[in-house]
């Protein structure tokens, strides 16, 4: 039989990796902590989770750790000593503020030793089951699978019988979305409501005594937005109705990607990709590049063309009579400047990329893609075919 012992945080991810563990087959033991965290209703989340996963037998072994009395000497505004907790993306400096030092090593060394104390107890193999997923890595350096792979190693080197205990991240090259398809499956599995399971989470740091929030702190924007991201409203109650809370994380998102564009774009690339202007004939990179190689959406490197699928067409403008197969490349009726044409845009980040026409080689169909060279990243093909 596997075992494994895991954090069941009253968060979406742990409760997630809950349902993945139990629908894999796993005997549970999970432990929610406390310490000292504002949004402490999470607890009685993941106890309420625990209780309805009894009623369809699925039956997991529960305790609650009580860490406040070592991390009231913290500073984090995370905890009930702390400041308010920053508004805003996630990704944004500010966030920082709630980190809370230690917090995964802490919950690490008491599931590490709860493992050790099942493994000798019963002799059996144990598993420390993680619920670390790629979005967290980029926030939180004790999120990072090499904390994790070091952690591993100091535990063994520290403790006798560590050869019964092992570290396993099932979650982490999935983000947010990822986790929670993966839960839909299990719901699936297991015979369970998703928003039954799901209405039995929280997520945001600062909610009100009913567990409401706004929404409008990183890990809610994060939330929100995978939820949407899965053609799924959140069960969970918000002080705003879901429409509006959904409508300020997609605003908060959107903003923080134009500040992503611009500190990654040239002025010209984000006029063109992001204001849907034109670079002027004859002035681009690329109009005239005849080396072989690839052409990727200058925002987000989605593969466009490629250098077999460019021709001359004498316009100023980098011209292909194809696409990639794979680009997908919207088409947008266009009837600016007193004209009819066809605004042609990617699929992954809406970049506007330029036009396509009706006079390009009839021997691949007739059409021309008339491309800014602004919007394009152009990576040459080397080695023996050049
Ligand atoms: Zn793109």
């Amino acid at each position: 039989m596997k075992t494994a012992v895991m954090a069941l945080s009253g968060g979406m991810d742990s409760s997630a990796l809950l349902l993945h563990l139990l629908r894999e087959g796993y005997t549970v033991t999970a432990i929610s902590f406390n310490y000292g965290q504002k949004h402490i209703i999470e607890l009685e989340r993941a106890a309420s989770l625990i209780e309805y996963l009894r009623e369809y037998n699925l039956n997991v072994i529960h305790h609650t750790a009580d860490l406040t009395s070592a991390t009231a000497l913290f500073s984090s505004h995370l905890l009930q000593q702390g400041a308010d907790v920053p508004k805003g993306h996630y990704e944004e400096a500010n966030m920082k503020a709630t980190v809370v030092p230690n917090r995964n090593a802490m919950f690490a060394s008491l599931l590490y030793g709860t493992a050790l104390s099942i493994a000798t107890t019963h002799e059996t193999s144990v598993e420390v089951v993680l619920g670390v997923h790629s979005g967290d890595h980029a926030i939180y350096p004790d999120c990072r699978p090499e904390f994790y792979r070091a952690l591993e190693h100091a535990f063994a080197l520290g403790n006798w019988d560590s050869e019964h205990v092992s570290f396993t991240l099932p979650y982490l090259d999935k983000d947010k979305i990822g986790i929670l398809n993966d839960a839909q499956q299990s719901v699936q599995a297991l015979g369970l409501d998703f928003d039954s399971v799901f209405k039995r989470t929280i997520t945001s740091y600062q909610p009100d005594e009913m567990g409401r929030s706004e929404g409008t702190t990183g890990s809610d924007v994060e939330r929100i937005l995978a939820f949407n991201a899965i053609g799924r409203k959140d069960p969970i109650e918000y002080i705003l109705p879901w429409e509006d809370v959904l409508e300020n994380a997609l605003q908060i998102e959107r903003k923080h990607r134009e500040n992503q564009y611009k500190e990654q774009l040239t002025e010209l690339q984000y006029h063109v990709t992001r204001e849907a202007g034109t670079e002027r004939a004859f002035t681009g990179a690329y109009w005239n590049e005849k080396r072989p190689g690839t052409y990727r959406c200058i925002c987000c490197s989605e593969l466009l063309f490629t250098s077999t699928m460019k021709f001359d067409s004498g316009c100023g403008w980098p011209s292909f009579h194809t696409e990639h197969k794979e680009a997908n490349i919207v088409r947008i009726e266009d009837l600016s400047h007193g004209m009819h044409r066809i605004e042609v845009r990617c699929s992954t980040c809406d970049a506007h990329l330029g036009h396509v026409f009706n006079d390009g080689p009839a021997a691949y169909g007739g059409e021309r893609y008339c491309i800014n060279s602004a919007s394009l990243d152009f990576e040459e093909e080397t080695g023996d075919e050049s």
